[in-house]
């Protein structure tokens, strides 16, 4: 079963090893994600995210640096894996018999609200962006705790709404993934294409802010658009103690709670690979399998599985790219 996934934080884990002068590489690491592991997981393409840390020095300097990294590593397995610009260069690349690799970014405020530097980051292979992270930015909003309440209600900024706009001019995938609630509906209502949630579970099998409500599970299947499947368990259960290890039978009950509002189409996979801080069931890319197999074992069809795991993002890709 091929598989696409559709938000990995390697490259960020890669960078950050490399900048304690560890020589680590893409190739072959004892991080989740790796081209000897995705191999052996079958991956068809995983999407590699930038992400960036605002609190963490210059966010555009950081963005930038690891796209270079990204860029780097590409070039350096290009016997194994290909980047992608346009949705024919998957199919280039499966008929090459190598997989592919879409550039994103994890977080908007890399582009400083400047519609020049989405454009840039557009020319350098970004095909795929977060407006936000955690953190309120120039282009909208987070769901955030404030006291004890969470606040959904702040959507994009006047910046935000001119950036979907010209991203999807561009060609770049709009992620919903960290955004708040009120920022998804701004997007539903002023955009025309399909877009993601590139690593975002079912709120109500978890209540967790960075997972959807059934209302924009629903509406986001009505536009075409697709949400991966997260694998951190703090989005998965929210009985879990924080950090617990992240069980597969969670993420089969999500797939069947999203499929019952959403329809089949609407979920594929964003593992969060190298992102989060738990153990994982699946223990990193050369094991997904397993999960396609419990999926057929809870009763998912082989064309459901298949959907999930590869179709429904490439019908996506096929649209937008
Ligand atoms: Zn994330």
């Amino acid at each position: 079963m091929k598989v696409i996934d559709m938000h990995c934080d390697t490259m960020k884990a890669i960078l950050d090893e490399r900048d304690k002068n560890k020589n680590v590489n893409l190739k072959n690491n004892n991080f989740t994600v790796d081209i000897e592991k995705m191999k052996q997981g079958d991956y068809m393409l995983q999407v590699f995210a930038a992400y960036t840390n605002i609190k963490e020095g210059d966010t555009l300097v950081n963005c930038l640096r690891t796209i270079d990294l990204f860029h780097n590593e590409i070039k350096a397995n290009k016997e194994d894996i290909g980047i992608v610009l346009s949705y024919d260069d998957i199919l280039k690349n499966i008929k090459q018999n190598k997989m592919s690799a879409l550039l994103s970014i994890e977080e908007g405020a890399c582009c400083k609200g400047d519609l020049g530097i989405l454009r840039n980051f557009y020319r350098l292979g970004v095909r795929m962006m977060t407006l936000t992270w955690n953190y309120e930015n120039e282009l909208g909003f987070p769901n955030e705790i404030i006291g004890n309440k969470l606040v959904c209600d702040r959507g994009l900024k006047n910046k935000g709404f001119e950036f979907i706009e010209e991203m999807e001019k561009l060609g770049i995938i709009i992620d919903v993934s960290h955004l708040s609630d009120a920022g998804f509906y701004d997007i539903l209502n002023n955009t025309k294409k399909p877009f993601v949630a590139s690593h975002s579970n079912s709120r109500s099998i978890c209540g967790h802010r960075r997972n959807m409500t059934d209302d924009m599970i629903k509406k986001l299947a009505d536009r075409g658009g697709v949400m991966g499947l997260n694998f951190y368990s703090n989005f998965l259960n929210d009985n879990t103690t924080f950090n617990n290890m992240s069980k597969i039978d969670d993420m089969i009950n999500h797939v069947k709670h999203i499929k019952k509002i959403g329809g089949i189409e609407v979920i594929g996979l964003g593992s969060d690979f190298d992102g989060i801080e738990c153990k994982v069931e699946i223990e990193d890319a050369s094991k997904m399998q397993i999960l396609a197999e419990k999926m057929k074992k809870e009763g998912f069809t082989e064309n459901e599985v298949e959907h999930i795991f590869y179709k429904n993002v490439l019908n996506l890709f096929r649209e937008i790219l």
